[in-house]
């Protein structure tokens, strides 16, 4: 008897060859929460718990050919995309998204790994911004990378507000501002979109995730695909994260925790 086909998502990122970030976090969310997971490498690293020993970026044609090949087999109901690493690849998915229009569009707007190695170079946040984000129905910047996108520090409660709404007038339909690089005893993370600001609040695990951003782009992408609502999509994606992170584990030598999916 053949079973029922679930729902299809996919991924548009780096691979991480340790298995806890990137490609390999993304298919483990999306099978974790549900749905088919799709993929398309746009940069492979050599990459372990320690950190990031090189980065290659996948070559233009090869990532049009496998856009097309998902594309042209499956109906794919949400995209997430993760590490781009330059502005030329960054410039590529953003003109494929544009033509081929998914319902559902997360940009995960990933630029340098906890380890501090960066991910997208520098001359690509302008690419980003003027092209990917405009698309996106969902940003999920963290304190970092939404200090990258605004050229400006975010530290206090007015300066989020600020940087929420000038988030949101880079054109994409919703933000979601992650509160994991702040300090203090809980994480907020911060939902910005045309109803106003949606707070969620969870104790801060003191672990060092690895993959956290990965894993919470793909299970939001993995909830819309399912048919939920952006902010439930969000809610549900970002309890998943802080329970796969509670029983995270360390499967190197290097002190990052990778999420139990
Ligand atoms: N490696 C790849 C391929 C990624 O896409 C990411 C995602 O942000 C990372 C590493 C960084 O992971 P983290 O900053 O959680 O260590």
């Amino acid at each position: 008897m053949m079973s029922t086909t679930p729902p299809i998502a996919l991924t548009i990122a780096g691979s991480d060859s340790g298995g806890g970030a990137g490609i390999q976090a993304d298919l483990k969310s999306f099978h974790a929460r549900g749905v088919h997971g799709l993929s398309v490498i746009a940069a492979i690293t050599s990459q372990n718990t320690r950190g990031v020993t090189a980065v290659h970026p996948v070559p233009l044609a090869h990532i049009r050919s496998q856009l097309a090949a998902v594309f042209d087999d499956f109906p794919i109901a949400a995209v997430k995309t993760g590490m781009l690493g330059n502005a030329a690849i960054t410039r590529l998915v953003a003109r494929e998204m544009h033509r081929r229009k998914p319902a559902w569009l997360v940009v995960d707007p990933v630029m340098i790994a906890t380890s501090g190695s960066r991910l997208l170079t520098e001359d690509a946040i302008g690419a980003m911004v003027d092209k990917l984000i405009p698309l996106a129905d969902l940003i999920t910047p963290n304190l970092p990378e939404a200090e990258a996108l605004l050229g400006r520090p975010i530290r206090t409660a007015k300066d989020f507000a600020q940087a929420g709404e000038d988030l949101l007038a880079l054109g994409a339909g919703a933000v979601l501002l992650k509160g994991g690089h702040a300090k203090g005893g809980e994480v907020i993370d911060r939902l910005y979109d045309e109803q106003g600001v949606l707070e969620l609040h969870h104790p801060r695990l003191r672990v060092e995730g690895h993959g956290t951003g990965c894993t919470l782009a793909s299970a939001i992408a993995a909830e819309l695909a399912k048919g939920a609502s952006l902010r439930a999509a969000v809610r549900r994606a970002v309890d998943y994260v802080h329970r796969a992170l509670a029983q995270s584990y360390r499967p190197g030598g290097g002190k990052v925790h990778v999420l139990r999916h």
